[in-house]
């Protein structure tokens, strides 16, 4: 079996992952909080931690791999963001859920096998809760319920605090029913305006941090693989679902490996509204920035440093992405050859890749071994090049990749025509350089008889244009 070594933030080392079951390895990650468009920031562990699922579903297999990522559907900045517009909650996590889908797409991200949201497991959360009370580490007080943390010895191990410290150093709220200043809330009372479920404390609504340890446990059970998110949730977020999971199930320790991406940036600055250097992923999107583009810049900075981006990173992005697909276009890789290879198996990135990413996710380690091989040039190496763009997902959309890849287009009609067109125009240019003539000359034909006029330019490249008298349906003797 393939060794992934994997930056464990528990035991702040560099470790050997050993899947607690090789069958089925579990992995959960904090989903976003739904009120908002998702920024650049967001995009980020959803990047890093979709390359791991593909990893380890290349590893240990396919159908061996359950990733859960949540959705926080029940949130103060939602019943805010309510209030002000005047909308109901469920519209607005309805539709910002779609949006971070659709936008999560964008860049490549496949989805996780469950994506569950907060309010389908309140009963969940109400269940761990009583028995959080019936082992005396949690306490109801004013209807509320709080997790008493002097009573789990371990509180603050993930991010090396005492409770001291963290007192210090954290904007605790004081409250008169609480036992600790430390202490936080699993459950809350809600006025007749606010979200509010029954539960023997009366009617409310959960904590942030219960969420994810009910769901967590009911979909991968008490004991998984891996656990992660950004490292601004590793305090008090995650060392909140620690000390709910593992009192709730003391004979279990939640997650073996606990992996925590870093802060994104913008041009060096930390990304904020008032800075005026805040933006979506949407924003960049409709700004015509390809989502691989935005996937390749992320994947350049490996996941535990801080990450910059900036306006030429992007432009360079763009550009060796555009000389990569030249490279596999010229290579005559249609959309029809790859799909072919890839449903046939023959297809596997190269090693250099893969062992890039077994130790410890370097993403820029695997982009550094993608250059080595464009510029190696073999069959060889070009096949597994496109398999390992494939496998990272860096392309996009295959059926576009002449287009993308710049081979010339002066006037764009539909994008199926563009592809039949540009895949025509890659097969003349393979026609010419095996000196089939006759062939590149029949392609040739056919394009002007649908009345597309095609145009040689320099170094055997060639670009088309549509004529007045373009007929798409004529370019069905070309599929
Ligand atoms: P939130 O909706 O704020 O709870 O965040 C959802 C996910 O995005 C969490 O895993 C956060 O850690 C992560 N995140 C938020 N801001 C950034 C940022 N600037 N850079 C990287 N990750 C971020
Ligand atoms: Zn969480």
């Amino acid at each position: 079996m393939t060794t992934i070594k994997l930056h464990n933030t528990k035991t702040r080392k560099r470790e050997v992952f050993t899947p607690i079951d090789d069958q089925n390895v579990r992995m959960y990650v904090c989903g976003p909080t739904v009120y908002d468009r998702a920024h650049l920031g967001n995009a980020r562990p959803v990047i890093v931690f979709d390359v791991l699922n593909r990893l380890l579903r290349h590893v240990y297999g396919e159908d061996h791999v359950t990733y859960v990522r949540n959705f926080t559907d029940v949130d103060d900045k939602i019943n805010a963001r309510a209030a002000e517009s005047g909308r109901t909650i469920g519209e607005i996590t309805d539709e910002t859920t779609q949006w971070f889908l659709d936008d999560m797409a964008a860049v490549g991200a496949l989805e996780p096998d469950h994506m569950p949201r907060a309010t389908a497991y309140i009963p969940q959360m109400v269940e761990m809760i009583e028995g959080l009370i019936a082992k005396s580490h949690a306490y109801a007080a004013e209807g509320h319920v709080l997790f008493a943390v002097e009573s789990y010895k371990k509180y603050g191990a993930l991010s090396g605090r005492s409770i001291d410290d963290m007192i210090a150093g954290a904007r605790v709220e004081v409250a008169p029913y609480k036992r600790n200043p430390m202490d936080f809330v699993l459950w809350k009372p809600s006025d007749v305006a606010t979200p509010g479920w029954d539960s023997p404390w009366g009617r409310g609504r959960p904590g942030w941090h219960i969420e994810c340890s009910a769901m967590a446990y009911e979909l991968l059970g008490a004991h998984f693989d891996i656990h992660g998110g950004g490292n601004d949730l590793m305090f008090p977020h995650h060392e909140n679902e620690i000390a709910q999971s593992c009192c709730a199930h003391p004979e279990s320790e939640f997650a073996n490996v606990w992996m925590h991406n870093e802060m994104l940036q913008v041009e060096g600055k930390k990304m904020s509204k008032s800075l005026g250097n805040f933006f979506t992923v949407r924003d960049l999107l409709d700004q015509g920035v390809p989502g691989e583009v935005i996937r390749f810049v992320m994947l350049s900075t490996h996941y535990r440093k801080p990450m910059d981006w900036t306006e030429k990173k992007r432009e360079e992005a763009e550009k060796t992405l555009e000389k990569w697909y030249f490279r596999l276009a010229e290579a005559g890789y249609s959309s029809d050859m790859v799909k072919m290879l890839i449903a046939e198996n023959r297809w596997k990135p190269a090693e250099e890749v893969i062992s890039a990413l077994r130790d410890d996710l370097n993403t820029h380690g695997a982009i550094t071994a993608l250059r080595k091989l464009t510029s190696v040039g073999t069959a060889v190496s070009i096949s597994e090049f496109a398999a390992s763009l494939d496998f990272l997902n860096l392309v996009g959309d295959w059926d576009q990749l002449a287009l993308k890849a710049g081979i010339g287009v002066t006037s764009v009609g539909d994008n199926e025509s563009n592809s039949v067109i540009a895949n025509a125009l890659l097969n003349r240019q393979q026609a010419k350089k095996s000196k089939n003539f006759q062939e590149a000359d029949r392609i040739r034909e056919m394009l002007e008889d649908a009345g597309v006029k095609v145009i040689d330019g320099a170094g055997g490249t060639s670009s088309f244009e549509l004529g007045s008298d373009f007929e798409p349906a004529k370019l069905d003797a070309l599929k």
